[in-house]
């Protein structure tokens, strides 16, 4: 599905990313991984595209739990997804540069992120995962150099970030830039923010307006018992929540 043609379209339209972390925020990884089907299998039969960021280390664990072509069933778009400080052994080997106390891609300069960026997406395509046609930085850092590395020597068109968080610091613009529905750095959509009354009337919001809405959430909430629903507060699992929005999107959209 060619994402940056649609979005040109009239009218309002609705997707939902999602960032596949990794054993740095997915403590339970493989139950959440196991999880995933049900997701996807829920935007899929309402029609939702589904955009998957994913980092090195989550495409591992697909590939080894042989899921990378059940996942590739439903309506998925491919998107690479960046923690430098929690790359496999493999890629750390072909950058030794690599800080684990460096969070951001950013914070690396041009030639240390084009290798970064050069050895992920090798990794994620040996692991059955492609096309990739889309970039978000782990706490969406990104910055000119990350825009010039994507640009001059990669196939990704487009990127996918909140723009008001700090974190994004980009000037010049070198690919499309399809961001997260946020109107600011903390009010975003993000499936696991707020409470289901206040995400409806973004939802709302946006359709009226026309908007187009591209909703976040984390593999980390897959599994409806993982820690992260308890320590957070979120009292629902994020089926529940989409389901209440795809209600409003049948309603109004
Ligand atoms: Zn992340």
């Amino acid at each position: 599905m060619n994402i940056l043609e649609k979005i040109k379209e009239e009218g309002f339209q609705f997707y939902l990313s999602i960032d596949c972390e990794g054993p740095n925020f997915d403590k339970n990884l493989i139950k959440n991984i196991n999880n995933m089907e049900k997701f996807l299998k829920l935007c899929t039969l309402n029609n939702i595209y589904t955009i998957l960021f994913i980092t090195p280390k989550f495409a591992k664990t697909l590939y080894e739990l042989n899921l990378v072509d059940t996942i590739k069933k439903y309506k998925v778009i491919f998107g690479l997804h960046i923690h430098p400080e929690d790359l496999p052994d493999k890629i750390i080997e072909k950058c030794p540069f690599i800080n684990p106390k460096i969070e951001l891609i950013s914070d690396y300069p041009f030639e240390e992120q084009k290798q970064i960026i050069l050895n992920c997406i090798d990794y994620l395509t040996e692991h059955g995962i492609s096309p990739i046609e889309a970039y978000r930085g782990g706490y969406f850092s990104m910055n000119d150099d990350t825009q010039r590395v994507l640009k001059n020597y990669t196939n990704i068109k487009w990127e996918s970030h909140n723009i008001y968080r700090k974190q994004y610091n980009v000037t010049k613009h070198l690919i499309e830039s399809i961001p997260v529905y946020a109107k600011s750095n903390t009010y975003e959509l993000r499936l696991e923010y707020f409470d289901i009354e206040t995400l409806k009337d973004m939802l709302i919001n946006a359709i009226k307006n026309k908007d187009k809405v591209v909703a976040i959430t984390h593999s980390y909430l897959f599994d409806e018992n993982d820690f992260h629903y308890k320590r957070d507060n979120i009292k629902e699992p994020i089926y529940f929540r989409l389901q209440k929005l795809i209600d409003v999107i049948k309603s109004l959209g």
